[in-house]
């Protein structure tokens, strides 16, 4: 079983420091969920993962079956097993869902093996209708254009059935910048309840404490300040909903005074 283990973890935008020494195992099969309020790192950490430019890492590692995560190129990260959303957020008229999934296989295919020549046609179209029923999403939707004109609920649909298709072994879906709906939320919940398993890790990270009333996580982490300051099973979210954070965030501050 491979995992994602961040250790230590110092991320700054612009030389300041976001992230301050994060640390978080996330392995196959199991749904970790992030949580904190606005503004403490959550997305810093899901950018840094993926290897956003802006993001620069001072201090720490990632690692993932035996390499650097942080030394790979985005796409030598999906090759390695890593699905991070939101790989292609602009629209691409002229290319349909499914030959936008077609080439994404094929392009991992071939990074594999030089030699490939592409999943076949009828093998890609079954495979392509087992994951929409999987997923209950109507197969008309495969033919419409890429993310064009696509509602929220929609582009959340065609994130999951890529995540679906490629098979990744650790996902990590940020939910916060994306202008959620109910229904956005829905289809993301539902894709990862219908898709998590002994293959799948998933580190969901969220604002919205609804989400979790949809996706029953095995572990939530709370962040606040640029690092996790309490980790526990889902019992933490049902908490968090009743108390909010000011209990986390006054345990912290004692903690941090008593320390320093
Ligand atoms: P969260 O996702 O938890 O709401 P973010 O990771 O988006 O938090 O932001 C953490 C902090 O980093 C915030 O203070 C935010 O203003 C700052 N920040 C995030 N992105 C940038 C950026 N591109 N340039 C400058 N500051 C940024
Ligand atoms: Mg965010």
């Amino acid at each position: 079983m491979s995992q994602l283990e961040i250790k230590n973890l110092h991320v700054s935008i612009d030389g300041k420091e976001i992230l301050k020494g994060v640390d978080l195992v996330v392995e196959q099969g199991k749904v970790h969920a992030i949580m904190g309020p606005n503004g403490t790192g959550k997305s810093t950490l899901a950018y840094t993962l993926m290897g956003h430019p802006s993001y620069t890492v001072t201090e720490g590692e990632v690692n993932f079956k035996g390499q650097n995560v942080l030394e790979l190129e985005p796409d030598e990260r999906s090759r390695l097993g890593l699905f991070l959303a939101f790989q292609y957020p602009v629209a691409i008229p002229g290319v349909t869902v499914a030959n936008f999934l077609r080439s994404a296989i094929n392009a991992r295919r071939r990074a594999l093996n030089k030699e490939d020549k592409g999943m076949p046609i009828p093998e890609f179209r079954k495979m392509l209708k087992e994951k929409m029923d999987l997923l209950k999403m109507d197969h008309n939707f495969a033919g419409r254009y890429l993310n064009d004109g696509f509602s929220g609920g929609e582009k959340k649909r065609a994130e999951i059935l890529q995540m679906a298709a490629l098979k990744p072994e650790i996902a990590i879906l940020d939910e916060t910048d994306s202008g959620l709906d109910i229904d956005a939320l829905r289809i993301v919940a539902e894709g990862v309840n219908a898709l998590s398993g002994s293959e799948l890790g998933v580190l969901v990270i969220t604002h919205y404490q609804r989400l979790l009333n949809y996706i029953k996580p095995d572990y939530v982490h709370i962040m606040l300040d640029g690092k996790i300051v309490e980790s526990g099973g889902p019992d933490l979210a049902l908490h968090l909903e009743e108390q909010g954070y000011d209990w986390v965030r006054e345990k912290y501050e004692e903690t941090a005074e008593a320390s320093s």
